[in-house]
This record gives C-alpha cells, structure tokens and sequence, in this order.
C-alpha cells in the first residue's frame, strides 16, 4: 500500500514516514526542495526501496493530482506553523487553507484514495484556555482572527474548510479523520528546530527572565506519528481526535529542568507566576510582536484542562511521559546544535 505524507520534511511527518517505512508501507512524500535536501528522509530504514520525495505546492490548484493517485491513505500535514509574520493571510491562511482544499480535490478525482487523515491542532478548539472548563473535541475556536492568535486562525480556518468539504460533496468514496495535537516536542529526525522544540531551545537560552504563569499540554512527537498511522489504519476511527498528554506549567518545567541537571543554562529565577506577575506579563505582552504579544495576553493565568479519553479508547493511545520527551528533545537539540 501506498500512502501519500504532504510536508513531508516537518518534524511531525518525518517521524509518520519513518513509522510507516517500518511498518512496511511505500511512501510518497511531499516536500519543497529537490530530494538530495533530506538526507534524514532518504537514508532511512526501507527508503531506497519504498519512499519517493516529489514536489507539490500547496497553493496550485490540481498540484495533487498526480501524487494522491494510486495512494489509499493521504496524510495532510504540511502547513506553515509560524507564530509571527508580516502578512498573515498571505503566510499562514492561504497555504493552510488553500493547501487542505487542492489536497482533498485531488483526493475526490482519484480512484485510490479511502481517507485523509488531516493534521489540524489544538488551535482548531480553543486559543484561550478556561480554568474552569475541560476542552473536548466538541469544542471549536471561535476567537481567532488575522490579528489575534494568527497562527490558531489558520488552522481553524483550514480544519473548517476541510469539514465544509465533505459537508458539500456528500458522494465522496473516502473519509476523513482528524488529528489535534497540542505542544508537539521530543526528538527530531532532520536538522531544522520546530516551533515547538523550541520553547526549551529559548528556556534554555535565556530568552525568557521570569516564570510566567503559562501551561501547556505535552505530547511526543512519535506519538503524534503514531496516532496518524492508527487514524489511517482503524476502520472505526472517526471524527476529530485531540492528542496530547499531561499538561504542565512553565514552574514545573523550569522545576524539572533544574532537577535534571540543567542548571549551566540561564533558566529563569524570577517567579511571576501569580496574580500580580500576570498583570505585569500582560503589560509586558504588548512589547512582544503581535502573535507573541495575542498569544500571552490569551494563555497568561489560564489553566488548560482537555479529555483525552477519545483517542487512548479509540486508537490505543499509551502516550509518552512528558518529562521523558522534554529529556530527548534536549538531548536531540544539543546534537543538531541548536544549543550548547
Ligand atoms: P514543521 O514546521 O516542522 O513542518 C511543517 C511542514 O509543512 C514542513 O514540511 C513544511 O515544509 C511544510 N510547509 C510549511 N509551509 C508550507 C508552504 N507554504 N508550502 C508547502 N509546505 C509548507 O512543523 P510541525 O511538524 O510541527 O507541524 C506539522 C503540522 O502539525 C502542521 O500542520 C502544524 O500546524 C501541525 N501541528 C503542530 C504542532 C506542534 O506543536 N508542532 C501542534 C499542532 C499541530 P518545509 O520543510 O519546506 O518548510
């Protein structure tokens, strides 16, 4: 079986092509630049025989075409995950949304495809946690917009973009599932630092002067792969699937990381976890660029709290301990010497 892994290249889709080569899958990948680029990629375990990098860009239409043709399965990942630009329409909704559109167009021309599992996010259900709620896949993200939060705006938009899709072409022969992951961390197969890697990366550099009273809910990347290849494969999987573990405040990250030896890194020693410090954050947040400065003003002193029983009955989800993953991620960013 062939399966087809848009973005290819991304921190998440390395390890789902690396997964799905184990398992014994062919798979074609896409990617912006020429094969040679992803040594990562290529010299992986079953990649002579059975992975094809092919290049497809997300905003022309019918650039799928060819590569969805002959896969039964498309893994829909590539989509830009920034978190400050100029122009955020042009840089994040257009490839988000246009993207997820030409893919499942060329999806509903072929004659293979049986489903799409989409990468959508944690952002797709809220960009404000409520202490006193718990988040559910029922839940959408209703708040966002191009100057706040515009990073969760696009993948709001393109989640419900994909839905509207199936809303308004009901005589498709496939389906599709849909993965919200939430802060995506761990060990990366190719040399570029993700988005959200590098949270330790600027903890550890001395980016940030104070605890803040932030939190936030881990999950491994190899899980994320993982949960992927088991929304493909499990005839019963339906729906979205929000996919995280345990949350953690940034005190009980900077608490670990202290623990585990990290001290040689100017960690942050002032403590403005509480009410005061999230005055003085919030304050502080409009000196930050727009989807820093949103994103504080929406997360500081707010408690996230979610269900993640749908994924652990449905897919048999066992996650991976956050701290161990924190562990590996650094571990993995001292090796690609993203720090030292
Ligand atoms: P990466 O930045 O590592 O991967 C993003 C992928 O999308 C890369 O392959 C990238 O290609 C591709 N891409 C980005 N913009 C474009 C574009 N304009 N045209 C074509 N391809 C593009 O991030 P992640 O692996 O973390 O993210 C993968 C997916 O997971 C995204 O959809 C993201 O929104 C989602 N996600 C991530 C979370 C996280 O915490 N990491 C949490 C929730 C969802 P290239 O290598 O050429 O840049």
């Amino acid at each position: 079986k062939t399966i087809c892994v848009t973005g290819a290249s991304g921190f998440i889709a390395a390890h789902a092509v690396k997964q799905l080569l184990e398992q014994g899958y062919r798979v074609r990948g896409t990617v912006r630049g020429t094969a040679d680029k992803y040594p990562y990629l290529t010299s992986l375990e079953g990649a002579d025989d059975r992975l094809e990098l092919v290049q497809a860009d997300l905003l022309t239409n019918g650039a799928f075409d060819a590569v969805v043709e002959g896969c039964e399965y498309v893994l829909h990942t590539a989509s830009p995950y920034i978190v400050d630009v100029k122009d955020p329409q042009k840089e994040l909704v257009d490839p988000a949304v246009k993207g997820t559109t030409n893919v499942l167009d060329s999806c509903a021309k072929s004659t293979s495809v049986k489903r799409v599992v989409l990468t959508s996010s944690i952002a797709a259900i809220t960009d404000e946690p409520d202490s006193n709620k718990v988040f559910t896949e029922e839940d959408w993200n209703t708040k966002s917009s191009l100057s706040r939060n515009p990073y969760y705006y696009s993948k709001t938009k393109a989640e419900q973009a994909a839905w509207s899709f199936f809303d308004q072409n009901t005589s498709l022969s496939f389906d599709m599932v849909v993965i919200n992951p939430y802060m995506v961390i761990g060990p990366s197969l190719g040399p570029s630092l993700n988005t959200s890697n590098k949270i330790f990366r600027d903890v550890l550099s001395g980016k940030y002067p104070t605890i803040m009273n932030i939190n936030w809910g881990f999950v491994d990347v190899r899980d994320v792969a993982k949960a992927h290849i088991l929304a493909m494969e499990n005839p019963d999987a339906k729906g979205r699937y929000l996919c995280a573990n345990e949350v953690m405040t940034m005190k009980e990250v900077i608490s670990f990381l202290k623990e585990s030896g990290y001290n040689k890194y100017p960690l942050p020693m002032v403590n403005l976890a509480s009410h005061w410090g999230n005055k003085v954050m919030k304050v502080l947040s409009y000196t930050q660029p727009k989807g820093s400065g949103t994103y504080m003003r929406t997360h500081i002193g707010r408690t996230m709290r979610y269900d993640n029983s749908k994924i652990k009955n449905d897919l048999q989800i066992h996650f991976i301990e956050a701290r161990q993953s924190i562990k590996e991620a650094i571990t993995d960013m001292l090796q690609w010497k993203h720090l030292k």
